[in-house]
């Protein structure tokens, strides 16, 4: 990944620069500046999925139509209702589901799952700490979701979102060990942040292009408010929509 060959570049060059300016007293000028740089490079990488700095996440799709994904439900409030709007314009859509929610309410997952959406893996825990887990404690907390998941619908998945798009080296070992595909997004709406469902609409509608994968959370009143204008905006620009798995080209769920 790019973070290796940062690595490998920064390291070089730091042991060069030891060697050209160890007797001119600016050594350790040039060695911070170095330090600096790496840094920038490693915390712009954890923050940004679509780098694939530390992790080859999917990041858009390989065909000229669009994907919704849902992260952060399932919420009995908001997931039923965005489930109705969708049945409404028969849209498939992905559901990232946090674990915990998941135990709490698998009847909403079986309702995801028989009206023909898929359901990814979001971590159990969806800590704001996920970035410092060991490899151990992420791997248990991302098993735990996928066994939340099993037990509702009978089926693991294979797709999985990094929470808050955070991503580093344990991540990278942890979904290869468990077999799971990152999967980022190249539209986000900002639901999170949106004070009204015009916000996210206007968002949408302004930047949306073919293979979009497009970031929404169904545990949002002012999503759900909006999902409606959202999708009838794709159908009239005669953008499909179709299911996340056929986008990528990906299998949703182990066989
Ligand atoms: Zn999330």
């Amino acid at each position: 990944m790019k973070h290796n060959i940062v690595t490998f570049v920064s390291i070089t060059i730091f042991a060069l620069s030891g060697i050209i300016f160890w007797d001119t007293g600016f050594a350790w000028i040039v060695f911070i500046v170095i330090a600096i740089l790496y840094i920038t490079a490693t915390v712009y990488g954890s923050f940004s999925i679509r780098s694939n700095y530390f992790l080859k996440s999917i990041n858009s799709g390989k065909r000229k139509a669009i994907a919704l994904t849902f992260d952060d439900g399932p919420d009995p409030d908001t997931t039923p209702k965005i489930l109705g709007v969708l049945r409404d314009k028969n849209v498939q859509a992905t559901f990232f589901v946090i674990g915990r929610k998941a135990a709490k309410y698998p009847e909403l997952l079986k309702q995801i799952d028989e009206e023909g959406h898929a359901v990814g893996n979001h971590t159990f825990s969806h800590s704001y700490f996920l970035g410092f887990f060991s490899k151990s404690r992420l791997k248990t907390d991302i098993t735990k979701c996928s066994e939340a998941i099993s037990s509702a619908i009978n089926k693991s998945p294979l797709l999985f979102r990094p929470p808050f798009g955070v991503t580093n080296p344990v991540y990278a070992t942890v979904l290869k060990e468990l077999g799971l595909h990152s999967v980022g997004w190249s539209l986000r709406s900002f639901d999170t942040r949106a004070k009204n469902k015009y916000q996210i609409i206007n968002k949408v509608i302004s930047k949306l292009k073919p293979k979009d994968i497009v970031l929404l959370h169904d545990n949002l009143k002012v999503t759900a408010d909006s999902l409606e204008d959202v999708i009838e905006h794709c159908l009239q620009k005669g953008i499909k929509i179709v299911p996340l798995s056929q986008l990528i080209e990906k299998a949703p769920y182990d066989s």
